[in-house]
Formats: structure tokens, C-alpha cells, sequence
């Protein structure tokens, strides 16, 4: 069962289009799993839509003459909406064209909000395979990393925030386990070792590399580069 959700805070600033590309995947990729967050998005889409619509018909309202006033109040709002809603033209099915990627003979099936996206090269350091996915947002670097049965990644921090969002398998650290469809947002405060027993693949979003905080940092910073 998913346990990790993106903040109210966040998913408003979705809504309203603010999110980097990166993040913004993050919370339409978590959506797409999680039924809860799917209702709060709509809803608070509805309620956007709903003061936008206000305002402009008070802007309207506030320059407009009389008879301009006249022929807003002509409008029989109902019939327009039920000629919209009867609209054959609104009835098309647009069809989701599936996109895979393998890592160590494993096929997964890229979430639909990556489907548009580029995609780099795979490359490996240990058990961790990583794949650039080019959204050419400078400090915030986005990926798809693979962790194979029994490999993490070396205790450490981070100086910017870091995502996850897991597309498949799980991993645990220090707070717990984590399963597919969990949206983990993390930044300095936290200092954690995740570790994934049966392999697990997740997008990550980062706006800096990791500081490890055990062992000799220099000797781990290939590892903190390669993640970031
Ligand atoms: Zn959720």
C-alpha cells in the first residue's frame, strides 16, 4: 500500500503549472497509482477552474457597458453547457501508445507521463544502472535508476532536495519500506541508507549531488555523481 504522498503545497503548485517538468512527471507518474491523490488533483483542478472562470466574468463585469452586461446575462449558460456535453466531437479516444525499457533482463513498462521524453544511455556502477532522462533543467538532474537484488546506495544526505518516486519493487532505509507508487521527497534533514532486498527501479529527481556521511566521502563521490 502506498504510504508517501506529495504535500498539499505541492500538488497545488502542479495544478497551477508551477512545477519544474521534472517534478511535475513526479506527481502525474504518483498520480497515476495513487486513486487518493488522483481525487485531491481533480478536485482542486475543479476549484481553480472554477475562480478563474470568476474572475474573468468579473473583469468582464467591471469594464464593460450595459449592453455588454445585457449580453452576458442573454447567455443561457445551460444550453451551452449541454451542447458541449452532447458534442460528438469531445468523444475522442486518444490511444496511449505503450513505451518499455529493460534493465538486466527485466522489462518495464515507462510510466505515460515519461512518453514524450529522452531518454539517455544506461550506464552501471555496481548494481545500479542509471538512465538520463534529458529534461536540460540545469542543477536538477532527472533519471530512471535500476538497483538490482540486494544493492543500495552508501548512507548519505543531501545539500538540494531529492525525489523518488518507485515505479516497481521496493527498498527500505532507516524510516521504513517503501513500495511501488510511494513519492518520497527528501532534503537535508534526512540522512538515510536505502537498500532494496528484491531490486527495484524509480524515477529520481535531484538538485544536487549526495553527501555521504559515513566512510571516506571522496572515495564514494563517483557514486554520489553517478545518482545525481
Ligand atoms: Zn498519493
Amino acid at each position: 500500500m502506498i504510504n508517501n504522498h506529495p504535500k498539499f503545497e505541492l500538488i497545488q503548485a502542479f495544478v497551477n503549472g508551477d512545477l519544474p517538468a521534472s517534478l511535475s512527471a513526479g506527481i502525474a507518474i504518483h498520480a497515476d497509482m495513487c486513486v487518493e491523490c488522483q481525487k485531491t488533483i481533480a478536485q482542486f483542478t475543479e476549484q481553480v477552474a472554477e475562480n478563474s472562470f470568476e474572475e474573468e466574468f468579473l473583469d468582464r463585469f467591471i469594464v464593460d457597458d450595459n449592453d455588454a452586461l445585457e449580453s452576458i446575462a442573454a447567455i443561457d449558460f445551460d444550453h451551452m453547457i449541454n451542447a458541449i456535453v452532447d458534442s460528438s466531437d469531445i468523444d475522442v479516444v486518444v490511444p496511449t501508445i505503450e513505451k518499455n525499457i529493460s534493465f538486466n533482463d527485466e522489462t518495464y513498462i515507462i510510466p505515460t507521463a515519461l512518453n514524450s521524453m529522452e531518454l539517455g544511455k544506461h550506464a552501471h556502477i555496481g548494481k545500479l544502472t542509471r538512465t538520463r532522462i534529458q529534461l536540460n533543467e540545469n542543477e536538477i538532474h532527472t533519471s530512471l535508476l535500476h538497483i538490482q537484488p540486494g544493492g543500495g546506495v552508501p548512507e548519505h544526505t543531501h545539500k538540494g532536495f531529492e525525489l523518488t518516486v518507485l515505479l516497481a519493487g521496493s527498498f527500505h532505509d532507516e524510516s521504513g519500506e517503501y513500495v511501488k507508487g510511494d513519492f518520497i521527497m527528501l532534503d537535508g534533514s534526512h540522512q538515510h541508507n536505502p537498500v532494496s532486498t528484491n531490486g527495484c527501479l524509480c524515477y529520481t529527481v535531484a538538485s544536487a549531488p549526495l553527501h555521504f556521511t559515513k566512510g571516506i566521502n571522496k572515495l564514494l563521490n563517483p557514486i554520489g555523481s553517478f545518482i545525481y
